[in-house]
């Protein structure tokens, strides 16, 4: 698929299969589509699946062929600084030449200096005067990590067909159910990325795209007996179900959260999954983490099932399961991997000498600098805090990422070996808890990785801006002292 178009008729044939993989339970045994290809490819966020569309994959896979790839600079290795496109993160940038016979070969870690490993600006001006703040704006890594090949089209940098593919797709597919409309429905945060079971996203993506056997979908795809609810008589619909029903009205009051997700008599799903989605959840029911809305939902539908059967499930004991099935998930998501950091989100309690760090950064656009800050500490009290100031920063986020590698790296000199270390820049934790790329900060968040691995206990967590504030205006003091130290 790399290098040829595929005929029509392999796509079709390729398409059904998928198709009837994702739809039915048993081979040979045909089930009802609920949702048409057009929707399933839709990517995620728009509210799809994210399946594949075949054509269109193939035409991004051989568009990727003329792409042009960038690299992110770790050590400067194996980096030409003449024919690799190095100097952006977003557009495929080389030095203008022509390089000299005696500089036509010199790699970009030439350009470092081996003890500050920063970089050299005598030997840049000497070569190309006009591209030291460009250059001094990518921070290369201290710990040796190597470079990587990036993709100029993504945040990420991760080299991905994806983003090519989405452009070719999204002219074919406009969603065509009721539907939220796309603009204030996050599907990103309120179903994919919620702090629940893969079950429960893809049950919640069959609530609102109307594809559960619901009686209301049953009844208009033809089903004649179908349509009214089994224990009151109206007619069944996702709303009914799940908000409405007097048996489903029962178990969200009987439930411990500090806001009811049933606001009212004719909320919308979405609006109760909204409203779920902010709803604490209080003790003692030991849900630490994660919304316990889809967990109920769940159990609602299961026991809508056992009472076609003539099964009746209390609505105590559906609370009871939707608790039970939430917290096991949970707890089963506490893990520590081999080096015994742990990136688990729930955790109970930290170990007894583990060190609290707060670390925040100050960016000023005109300066395009930033001030770090850190503050260390035990037991609630600052045992060490420190700051500096960094040139040639291009956003606030290589800033923050600049901030946290640098309280590491003070936390692994003063001899810590549990740290607990906070920020308020969310797309910084999600980075180095997930291992997710940044190609922007790609030196940096390897050097990040390297310093985690010196430590027995790292803890990353997001903390608000409030709470960190200490570490707030304190950067912003490093940053409105040090600007004659540029
Ligand atoms: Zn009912």
């Amino acid at each position: 698929m790399t290098c040829f178009k595929l005929p029509k008729s392999l796509y079709k044939r390729i398409q059904s299969a998928l198709t009837r993989f994702w739809w039915d339970s048993k081979h040979g045994i045909k089930k009802m589509c609920w949702v048409t290809w057009n929707q399933l490819t839709c990517s995620k966020k728009d509210g799809g699946l994210g399946f594949g569309d075949i054509e269109s994959f193939n035409d991004a896979l051989l568009a990727k062929i003329s792409w042009n790839l960038g690299k992110a600079i770790g050590n400067g290795e194996s980096t030409n600084i003449w024919y690799d496109s190095w100097l952006s993160s977003t557009e495929p940038l080389t030095p203008t030449g022509p390089p000299t016979e005696a500089s036509k070969d010199l790699k970009v870690s030439d350009l470092i200096e081996e003890q500050s490993k920063d970089w050299n600006t005598d030997k840049i001006n000497e070569l190309f005067p006009d591209l030291l703040s460009t250059i001094k704006a990518i921070k290369p890594s201290k710990t040796l990590v190597c470079d990587s090949h990036i993709w100029l089209a993504t945040k990420s940098g991760n080299y991905s067909t994806k983003t090519g593919y989405h452009l070719s797709v999204i002219d074919k597919a406009r969603p065509t159910t009721r539907e939220p409309n796309s603009t204030s429905f996050c599907w990103n945060s309120l179903v994919w990325q919620g702090n629940f079971s893969p079950k429960m996203k893809t049950f919640l993506w069959k609530i609102i795209k109307g594809a559960l056997p619901t009686g209301e979908n049953l009844s208009k795809r033809g089903f004649q007996a179908a349509g009214p609810c089994l224990r009151c008589g109206e007619m069944e619909t996702a709303e009914h179900l799940f908000l409405h029903c007097s048996y489903t009205k029962k178990i969200w009051d009987l439930l411990p959260f500090s806001m009811n997700p049933r606001i009212s008599d004719r909320q919308s799903f979405i609006a109760g999954l909204q409203a779920g989605h902010r709803a604490v959840c209080l003790p003692p029911t030991g849900i630490t983490s994660g919304p316990l809305f889809p967990w109920v939902c769940w159990q609602i539908w299961r026991a809508c099932n056992a009472l076609s059967f003539e099964i009746r499930i209390s609505e105590e004991e559906t609370m009871i399961k939707a608790i039970v099935s939430a917290r096991d998930w949970q707890t089963a998501q506490i893990k520590v991997d081999t080096k015994g950091s742990t990136s688990g989100k729930v955790l109970h309690s930290l170990p007894t000498d583990t060190v609290e760090i707060f670390s925040d950064a100050a960016w000023k656009e005109d300066l395009r600098a930033s001030g770090s800050e850190w503050i260390i500490n035990r037991n609630s009290s600052t045992i060490h805090q420190g700051s500096d100031f960094n040139g040639n920063v291009s956003s606030p986020l290589v800033g923050e990422a600049l901030a946290v590698r640098s309280a590491l790296e003070h936390a692994a000199r003063l001899g810590f070996t549990k740290i607990s270390l906070k920020s308020d820049c969310q797309t910084l934790i999600n980075a180095i808890t997930r291992k997710e790329s940044i190609k922007e900060c790609f030196g940096i968040l390897g050097d990040i990785e390297n310093l985690i691995s010196q430590f027995q206990f790292v803890f990353f967590s997001l903390v608000s801006r409030t709470a960190n504030s200490l570490a707030v205006s304190l950067a912003k003091n490093a940053l409105a002292c040090t600007p004659t130290s540029l």
